[in-house]
């Protein structure tokens, strides 16, 4: 692991009268081929990103939006959750330590009013809940409302074997027999408010119930996008990764969001980029390309 990239930063920026905040728990291995699907390595790799192992260190990026209404926090990481081997074939970072760094970032877990999960994926959940010392399952975050689709939901329960390895029951069905989680039915392509000025907006391809964070404010838009677009080196619509249950709609869907992105400056925060959390998204002669967005305030944690 290259220390370099293991430490990220608490980063900060603001957005018309809100506060985005960067805190990411610490990140994973993924493997390149899985990563880029069908793309050949020559196109992919070039500048390498892959070490010898092909394997490539990505971030695991929650995004805090703090104003008037309240404190939301999208993504919660990997957790503590994990077994050893999951651990261990998952290539996670074994130190758990997200719940304090956000806490020392200025987001400790009783000040959360909402948690939004893009998709149930163990990457973007594990931090939803904790285990208790008795072997109870309860939430991390104890005030917040929690929310998910209900599309997400029926698959993750459905326990398909193409990808029932990547739901682990614990991080949601607690909230939900608790009452913390609420499903939404939001239609694909629609979006749907969940506090003044931030809403859901359901762009399946990854997964079926997949929904991106639109957050507005003063004029300025940005979108915490998920694995529609999971790092700035996915930009170019057709590549994919292979974890991706509806590739087709992955590439329409994209394609229609880095338009918009690039025509309405929007920022784009991605879930898994080790580097940038966040760029802006730029489209000549056709093509797609990100600017940086430096942040306003950069902590080490
Ligand atoms: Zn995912």
């Amino acid at each position: 692991m290259n220390p370099e990239i293991a430490h990220p930063p608490v980063r900060r920026l603001a957005l018309g009268n809100l506060e985005l905040i960067s805190v990411g728990d610490r990140g994973y291995e993924l493997d390149g081929g899985a990563f880029f699907n069908v793309v050949p390595k020559a196109m992919w790799n070039a500048p390498p990103i892959a070490d010898e192992r092909n394997l490539i260190w990505c971030g695991l990026n929650s995004l805090i939006v703090r104003g008037d209404a309240g404190t939301v926090l999208i993504e919660t990481g990997c957790g503590d959750k994990l077994t050893d081997k999951q651990m261990r074939n998952w290539r996670v970072d074994p130190r758990r330590d997200y719940l304090e760094r956000l806490a020392a970032a200025g987001v400790a877990p009783d000040t959360v009013d909402v948690v939004i999960n893009t998709h149930l994926h163990y990457d973007h959940t594990g931090w939803n809940t904790v285990r208790r010392g008795d072997g109870r399952v309860v939430a991390a975050f104890p005030r917040a409302r929690y929310y998910t689709q209900r599309t997400e939901l029926e698959h993750a329960r459905r326990r398909h074997p193409r990808d029932a390895v990547s739901f682990l029951a614990d991080n949601y069905e607690p909230l939900l027999a608790s009452g913390q989680m609420e499903v939404l039915d939001t239609a694909a392509g629609s979006a749907h408010e969940l506090r003044p000025g931030i809403e859901v907006l359901r762009l399946p391809g990854h997964t079926r119930g997949m929904q991106a964070v639109v957050i507005r404010s003063g004029g300025q838009t940005a979108c915490y996008i998920s694995d529609l677009l999971p790092t700035r080196w996915h930009l170019k619509p057709t590549w994919l990764m292979s974890f991706d249950l509806f590739p087709l709609e992955t590439v329409d869907n994209k394609q229609a969001f880095l338009e918009r992105a690039a025509r309405e400056d929007w920022l784009v925060a991605f879930p898994h980029d080790p580097d940038w959390p966040w760029a802006r998204v730029e489209q000549n002669a056709g093509r797609f390309a990100w600017r940086p967005e430096p942040a306003t305030r950069e902590s080490a944690e």
